[in-house]
């Protein structure tokens, strides 16, 4: 029998084909200057994929709410053409399409176009760093009538269904909360008229919108201190229920809240009892309205238990799509071992939203550029990638995928370079999830892998023999002069990754960077327990709840201290990510020094001399190096003289700034080049 996903499910009056919706991605795609070429491409693909309903990033209503200069804003006409292209492109790949009306309120940026922002009330936005305008009547009547007539115009260009954006602190949600909405007329004051901007704002898209479903993405939980409460958060969802909203999508968390919702170290399906609340508020008023649940969802399995849980309609998955345009179709062949999962690193996709960059995907690095990479056999060379880390994977599997045939050397045992480590880190499961995908998806193009074997003089003849080489060595771990740097309680973060139990109770971490604090993370956290126990955890842990006795986390038995010479703990580390791994090692009692110097390392530990130049002793029973990488180029001068054509991707190419988006997408640029 199909899975509950599987099965059809009524939105309105728009019949979809299963349960799994692409949620709403801003992809800096939407206003570049290609007639919406690039925008196109990227939801035919996801259509092909056997997405039902697309999402598509927010459409601002008026030039005042784009989110950035890259949005589609109503009312350009070159916009317009591209988000009739866009539609044009869903409907041909077999999905429907849905527009999301956006208005970003005191969430614009004044540097976008140079104007000031309009909200509700003059109240400062940290996300945006500016101080918005408050409405007056006629912008708030005017500000209707954008959304209204952005409905009719979307209408008009063949979209399927209407997203209004009233969560994630955005317009609609400003209006709610009483933090930024202290107006004292028909449009605020208390809970009742705080509704009123989106009850009308619905009655007016209804009015236009014909045929089409209007969907209502409401913040289920604001996570941000006095803001509206679930209360009022119910009989909000209920009052649009009354005003004949055709569905409800749940999100969660505002842009300012301090509580991670989607980062790696979020667990899987925390959000989900939000959802459910919303629908036994519907269920208690009389009403049948759909709820969409959403947020940190991104394996199939996961969204089939919460339908499972039937409370819940439809599972929106956002990233997911990105890191796999074709995973509904592949779920459904039973296919999962070949699903590239979104490991929720947000590297290159919301961490770029925030700003102009093109939207990307570290797991797959043509998310966005399916036309700069078009897939297609055709090709017939022969080709070598060296080493298995995510660059020399990304490269292999291109190379393959246009048709070459591939030999893929890797030293160790297993694929994945840092990944394997990476996997080990509270929250970064899924990481090992990237090298199941990549295996499977090698053997399934017949690269010829070969694990186990570092490149030696031997290898110099079938080597001589490729089309071409793609370098993908990685890194090594940098070494540091130090006074007693080789004792036996000195270990670098390689080997205290791979076998954390033989650490002890003290630990000094040298270095500060993500590694340093990954490694500081799973040393007080081992991310192990059950997912009830790893939620309550969560909860507890950021205030949202009373941790359950029985849910305690053991109080951590290491004490550990990271220190860095110079700069923020952390920094390299993602916009999204950074202040939710930092804060929570501080929660877990990790202990960070910065601006200090390293002195020696003797049996008791390590000696710095700390910001006022006082000698300090950091007891340790294990220190750990984890000052950065260097390149392992140790391979290019004997590649260079086979005289075959080249490229050194990743880590072995350079390590500033080193992450893995740049190395993924370097790979991926490699197998198109040679
Ligand atoms: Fe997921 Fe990271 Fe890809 Fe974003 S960049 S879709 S978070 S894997």
């Amino acid at each position: 029998s199909r899975q509950m996903w599987d099965r059809p499910g009524q939105l309105g009056s728009l019949r979809l084909d299963h349960r799994l919706i692409m949620g709403s991605m801003h992809l800096n795609l939407e206003a570049r200057d290609d007639h919406g070429a690039a925008l196109a491409a990227f939801y035919a693909e996801r259509a092909r994929g056997g997405a039902s309903l697309i999402v598509t990033g927010g459409i601002a209503v008026n030039r005042v709410g784009a989110g950035g200069r890259m949005y589609a804003i109503i009312g350009d006409p070159e916009h317009e053409q591209g988000l009739a292209r866009a539609v044009a492109a869903a409907h041909e790949g077999g999905a429907k399409i849905a527009a999301q009306l956006f208005h970003a309120g005191r969430y614009a940026f004044e540097s976008a176009f140079g104007l000031t922002p309009v909200a509700p009330s003059a109240v400062y936005s940290r996300f945006s760093r500016c101080m918005p305008e408050a409405m007056t009547e006629d912008q708030i009547r005017q500000t209707l009538a954008d959304f209204a007539r952005a409905a009719a115009t979307v209408r008009a260009l063949g979209f399927d269904a209407i997203e209004v954006m009233a969560s994630e602190g955005y317009v609609v949600n400003q209006f709610l909360s009483p933090l930024t909405n202290q107006r004292d007329d028909h449009w605020g004051g208390d809970a009742v008229r705080r509704r009123n901007f989106p009850l009308e704002l619905l009655r007016m898209i209804k009015h236009v919108s014909g045929e089409l479903p209007v969907i209502f993405r409401i913040s289920g939980a604001d996570l941000v201190p006095d803001s509206s409460t679930p209360e009022e958060i119910a009989d909000f969802a209920v009052a649009l229920a009354d005003e004949g909203v055709d569905a409800i999508n749940v999100g969660v968390g505002w842009h300012e809240a301090q509580i991670p919702t989607v980062q790696t170290l979020v667990p899987q399906g925390v959000w989900v009892p939000v959802a459910e609340s919303i629908k036994d508020a519907l269920v208690a008023a009389g009403h049948d309205v759909p709820v969409i649940a959403s947020n940190r969802v991104n394996h199939v399995d996961h969204a089939e238990q919460i339908l499972a849980g039937a409370k819940i309609d439809f599972v929106s998955m956002a990233r997911p799509f990105l890191a796999d345009p074709a995973f509904v179709s592949k779920a459904r062949n039973g296919r999962l071992e070949l699903v590239n999962t979104c490991i929720a690193c947000n590297e290159a996709c919301i961490d770029r939203s925030i700003g102009d960059t093109p939207v990307s995907c570290l797991v797959n690095p043509r998310a966005g550029r399916e036309l700069e990479f078009p897939q297609g056999a055709g090709a017939t060379g022969r080709f070598a990638v060296i080493g298995g880390g995510p660059a020399g994977l990304e490269a292999a599997r291109a190379l393959a995928d246009l048709g070459n045939q591939v030999t893929l050397y890797e030293a160790e045992d297993e694929l994945g370079g840092q990944f394997r480590m990476a996997r080990r880190v509270p929250g970064k499961r899924d990481f090992g999830e990237t090298i199941r995908y990549f295996t499977a998806e090698l053997a399934r193009l017949g690269v010829d892998v070969r694990l186990g074997h570092p490149i030696t003089d031997r290898d110099e003849a079938e080597l001589s023999g490729c089309g071409g080489i793609v370098l993908a060595t990685g890194v090594l771990p940098r070494e540091v002069e130090l006074p007693g740097a080789d004792r036996a309680n000195v270990i670098s973060y390689h080997q205290a990754l791979a076998d954390p139990e033989s650490i002890g109770d003290r630990v000094a971490i040298i270095g500060g960077g993500g590694i340093a604090v990954d490694l500081a993370h799973l040393l007080v956290d081992d991310g192990t327990g059950d997912l009830a126990g790893r939620q309550q955890g969560f909860l507890g842990e950021w205030g949202l709840a009373e941790p359950a006795a029985e849910h305690q986390p053991p109080k951590p038995t290491r004490t550990v201290t990271l220190m860095r010479r110079t700069g923020r703990v952390g920094s390299g580390m993602g916009l999204t990510t950074r202040w939710a791994v930092v804060g929570s090692i501080r929660h877990h009692g990790v202990r960070m020094l910065t601006d200090i110097d390293y002195q020696e390392i003797t049996d008791d530990g390590l000696v710095i001399t700390d910001a006022d130049g006082e000698r300090q002793l950091i007891a340790a029973d294990t220190v750990i190096i984890a000052a950065g990488q260097e390149r392992n180029d140790s391979l290019v001068a004997m590649i260079a003289g086979l005289g075959v054509p080249y490229r050194v991707v990743g880590g072995a190419e350079s390590t500033a700034g080193l992450n893995a988006v740049r190395a993924t997408s370097q790979g991926l640029q490699a197998a198109y080049e040679l």
